[in-house]
């Protein structure tokens, strides 16, 4: 297993990979002028971090070689299939970074020609109607180790067989009683190569087609003739479908189509810590363990976006997984570094506090005590500043203050001292608790001679962050964690993956930001210093009235012991 836990710093620079090369070398050569690639989703759920390789793969590679990479619905199956997955698909596609050349491409579209392909095959003899039920078929269909047998309907003459199909395709027959088949042969060593089926009948509501059909192509059969009709050059698939390449072939070479795209399959991704099912997302879905598709906890791309993973850091992330055929089975800690990455360049700095604990300013003067005005990136100073205010009363982390610290205690306690980031030193001097002996307020006083200076003669280590009272807004933050505890939720035998779900996924905290948060447009991303990088929520966040925020993903250092511990 190739767990890739570590990486090389981000480079531009796409890095070569099998199916790369051979793209070069078909364009060099003459094989194709210009490649055309395509993403051929199948509307039946939200698109996951593994389509995200895929889209990368195929839009990249045709962004690279000034290519054109189509966007492609699979919508061969209407039963399972939706007009909102397909729009949410259009907009993360989009997200990402990429876009298709004219219209969305739909399988459907080639419903008229996929037909007329079909009728051609059984004047050829090589395709006919079968009158066995599943089960009969599956028992002729043989096993791995033992040849299938002959259907006793395979001998239908061409005309019967074009009688019949017509007669299915105008709802003659009964849904599941008749198939068409391909007559390829029963004894090949490839199941798929064992007269496959290509058409079925089944009364089901089409969402772009409506009822017009009663039966629909299977998708194998249809894949590799949309590829064609599109002019793929390229068809990348991951590697389920390698087994599916000869009846891929197949098909190609026994129509009348100008254009036979080469398969080439890689390994899907498979990330740590979550699913990449569409079936098991939708369970999650549909059971309520998670909100939404958009979840900010599903590693769908709605809820990727929606916590506040950048398009740029899903892209890094692809880059550097790679593409190869051997395991690609990834750490989430890869992805959640390729977004630091990217926000800790990108997003500006200020201050939050997500679990509050008051302090007053004994010495507080007002039109002494001063504020400073702090940059909201340190590389970056182009990003402007903002004044820091302070006033008599704070807000602090509850969990910067320790009355009986461990230790190695660099933040507060009673009797000692920290840095109020951007501000003065601070001294704690009473501890006020309720009657549960709850700490609810400091006492604290500033060494007014250290605004902007070191104090004299002693050493200050701690610096936390704060925000003044009378300044910061109220905010919510929403804390997400990994959704499942274990890093394979769905490999064990015995138990149901939904039985490794944490329990501290989600922790909503409210709390305080400064101001100038609130007036974000949703989507806006923050480092909230100390804390971890945050996002505006897309649909909650209003600007002007409510702060919501969404924690993307924590700071590498020193957080790790500080609000983790309580899912933070
Ligand atoms: P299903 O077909 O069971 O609904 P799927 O994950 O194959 O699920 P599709 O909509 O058919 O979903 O996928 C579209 C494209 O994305 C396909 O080419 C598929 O190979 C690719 N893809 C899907 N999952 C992954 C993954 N985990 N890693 C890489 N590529 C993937
Ligand atoms: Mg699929």
């Amino acid at each position: 297993m190739d767990i890739t836990t570590n990486f090389a710093p981000v480079s531009t620079h796409l890095p070569a990979h099998f199916i790369r090369t051979v793209v070069e070398d078909d364009l060099k050569t003459g094989k194709h002028a210009t490649l055309q690639t395509r993403f051929p989703p199948e509307p039946n759920g939200y698109l996951h971090i593994g389509h995200a390789k895929s889209i990368c793969l195929n839009f990249g590679l045709a962004q690279d070689f000034s290519g054109l990479c189509n966007l492609r619905f699979d919508d061969t199956n209407p039963s399972k299939e939706e007009t909102e997955y397909a729009e949410a698909i259009q907009e993360d596609v989009r997200w990402l970074g990429f876009a298709w050349p004219g219209a969305v491409r739909w399988a459907s579209d080639y419903f008229p020609a996929l037909y007329a392909y079909a009728e051609a095959l059984i004047s050829k003899d090589l395709a006919f109607v079968d009158d066995l039920s599943a089960d009969e078929m599956r028992e002729y269909r043989g096993t791995l180790t033992e040849k299938g047998r002959n259907s006793p309907y395979r001998e239908r003459t061409v005309a019967d067989n074009l009688d019949l199909f017509r007669r299915m395709r105008a709802g003659e027959f009964a849904d599941g009683s008749r198939t068409l088949r391909l007559k390829i042969d029963m004894a090949a060593p490839n199941i798929n190569l064992r007269d496959p089926v290509i058409y079925r009948i089944k009364r089901a509501h089409h969402i772009r087609t409506g009822d017009v059909w009663c039966i629909y192509p299977m998708y194998d059969y249809t894949h590799c003739i949309s590829d064609a009709l599109e002019g793929i050059t390229h068809s990348l698939c991951t590697l389920e479908f390698a087994d599916h390449r000869p009846l891929y072939d197949w098909v190609l070479d026994h129509i009348d189509i100008p254009c036979h795209p080469q398969q080439i399959e890689f390994s899907r991704l498979e990330l740590l810590y979550t699913i990449t099912s569409k079936r098991k997302l939708l369970q999650l879905v549909q059971q309520g363990v998670v909100a939404g598709w958009d979840d900010p906890r599903m590693p769908t791309l709605h809820g990727m976006r929606r916590r506040g993973y950048t398009p740029a850091g899903i892209r890094e992330f692809a880059r550097r997984i790679g593409i190869s055929r051997s395991e690609n089975v990834i750490d989430m800690s890869v992805l959640e570094g390729c977004m630091r990455e990217d926000m800790e360049a990108s997003a500006p700095r200020v201050m939050a506090v997500i679990r509050p604990l008051k302090v007053v300013l004994t010495n507080f003067e007002h039109g002494v005590t001063a504020a400073r005005s702090a940059g909201f990136h340190p590389q970056h100073p182009e990003f402007g500043e903002r004044c820091v205010p302070i006033s008599p009363d704070l807000w602090i982390e509850a969990d910067d203050f320790s009355e009986i610290p461990p230790p190695g205690w660099q933040r507060l306690t009673l009797g000692g001292e920290v840095r109020l980031r951007y501000s003065y030193v601070m001294r704690c001097d009473a501890v006020i608790k309720d009657a549960a002996g709850q700490v609810v307020e400091l006492r604290c006083s500033l060494d007014t001679a250290t605004l902007g200076q070191n104090p004299v003669g002693r050493k200050v280590k701690g610096v936390i962050h704060w925000l003044s009272a009378a300044h910061a807004v109220a905010a919510e933050f929403r804390l997400y964690d990994r959704l499942f505890t274990v890093p394979r939720p769905d490999m064990d035998k015995e138990r149901d993956f939904l039985a490794f779900l944490n329990p501290h996924s989600l922790a909503v905290a409210q709390g305080w930001v400064e101001a100038t948060a609130l007036q974000a447009v949703p989507e806006t991303h923050y480092q909230f210093e100390r804390l971890g990088y945050f996002c505006a929520d897309r649909l909650d966040h209003q600007p002007g009235q409510r702060a919501v925020f969404n924690r993307a993903v924590g700071l590498k250092d020193v957080w790790a012991n500080v609000l983790t511990k309580e899912g933070a």
